[in-house]
């Protein structure tokens, strides 16, 4: 599962520290990483965050060489294996994969759709030393779920494998990726997690690269649903301290200032695609014309965050423009996302125009309060074909 999570938001950036004052500012290997197993889905999400050309299963690395990419992780010091996708649970060696970061000394988090789960296979994964479950939900109720991923009786199946994570005891959190159609939902998916018993919920908002950039007009929500967004998550986080904590990805569009993303391109976070590249960020393959090494090559993942040109591009602050190149908070935001840079400017080295700096901002901002007025409903759903257009009626 590659909700938006993208973001990541999937999961906590942590890093060591790399910088000396007065040297050439070297980066300590990420703590953790995101390992992409598959691009397939059952569901067909129009905000996924995987590229739209797709890998297909016969490109994906074998069982043995993530076993050996996991052996090379933990020798470079990362502590923390995510498993996402596409949806993880497709792989039939999961169990295997979660056994073997486990026997080198991985923390290990599912990031899954749970669509394919059983409570046999939970326990199996339990049992191999999983340590967190993370599940992706479309909405507070079927009617919206299940029209969002396009998957039949896919919401009432969450709520169950939901259930049955803490019945192997495994802790949890929820991942609801936010947009114009569900956004009405969130009060109610607050409350869902709380009976749940999740540990965490992340509200994250649609990030607009690859298939969420396509379905832009049927996501993007209006001003003043992101008003409201903000005060009703502002309420839970204080009523549910203590019983839930909230995660909060506020939409860029109608921000002042962009999100760090990934922590600064190539200094906290890298992820490895299904077929072997090592990316900077989960949506890096957006940016056409770049290319990025493979586990596959003769170079190692330690190498490869030193030295690749993909990683070395956007690092630090050398790279950017004005009117980042001269701003006190291009060590805070490290100029934004790239990704959205090129999918709004044509060029990732621009500053993000979700910076009220950026001569762009302004008609940004305008072409997301027309586009959600429009109201523009149909998705374009995500598959291996390029895209299906929702039908008028399901
Ligand atoms: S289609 Fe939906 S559930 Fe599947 S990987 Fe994409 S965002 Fe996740
Ligand atoms: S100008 Fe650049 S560094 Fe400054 S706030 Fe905007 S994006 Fe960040």
């Amino acid at each position: 599962m590659t909700d938006q999570s993208p973001p990541i938001a999937d999961f906590q950036l942590i890093t060591r520290a790399g910088d000396e004052a007065g040297q050439k500012t070297t980066y300590g290997i990420p703590l953790a990483v995101l390992a992409e197993l598959t691009h397939r889905c059952p569901l067909q999400c129009p905000y996924c965050s995987n590229p739209l050309e797709m890998e297909v299963a016969s490109a994906e690395l074998t069982t043995a060489e993530w076993c050996r990419v996991m052996d090379e992780l933990a020798e470079i010091g990362v502590l923390q294996i995510h498993f996402s996708g596409g949806e993880p649970a497709v792989r039939k060696d999961l169990v295997d994969l979660v056994r073997h970061a486990t026997q080198v000394g991985l923390y290990s988090n599912l990031i899954t759709s749970a669509v394919m789960l059983t409570k046999a296979r939970l326990q199996d994964l339990a049992d191999a030393g999983l340590c967190h479950v993370q599940i992706s939900v479309q909405g507070s109720e079927s009617i919206v779920a299940d029209r969002v991923g396009r998957f039949k009786n896919g919401h009432v199946k969450k709520l169950q494998v939901a259930a049955w994570t803490r019945e192997v005891g495994l802790p949890l959190t929820i991942n609801a990726v936010m947009h114009r159609q569900n956004l009405h939902q969130l009060p109610e998916i607050i409350d869902m997690a709380v009976a749940l018993d999740a540990d965490r919920l992340e509200v994250a908002n649609v990030q607009y690269y690859g298939w969420a950039l396509k379905n832009r007009e049927a996501l993007i929500p209006t001003f003043a649903q992101v008003e409201t967004t903000n005060q009703i998550v502002a309420e839970a986080q204080d009523r549910l301290a203590g019983i839930l904590d909230i995660d909060y990805v506020v939409p860029d569009y109608y921000a002042q200032r962009p999100k760090q993303c990934m922590g600064g391109w190539g200094r906290q976070f890298f992820n490895i695609s299904p077929s072997g590249k090592v990316l900077p960020c989960h949506a890096a393959e957006s940016i056409t014309g770049m290319e990025f090494d493979s586990v596959r090559g003769n170079k190692s993942i330690r190498w490869i965050w030193d030295n690749s040109e993909a990683f070395n591009k956007y690092r630090g602050t050398g790279w950017m423009p004005e009117p980042c190149q001269s701003c006190e908070l291009k060590e805070v935001d490290f100029g934004g996302c790239r990704c959205q840079a090129f999918a709004l400017t044509g060029s990732a080295g621009n500053t993000d125009p979700a910076c009220a700096k950026s001569d762009l901002h302004a008609q940004i901002f305008a072409r997301a309060t027309t586009e959600s007025a429009e109201a523009q409903d149909r998705f374009i759903y995500r598959n291996f074909a390029g895209g299906a257009v929702e039908a008028e009626e399901l």
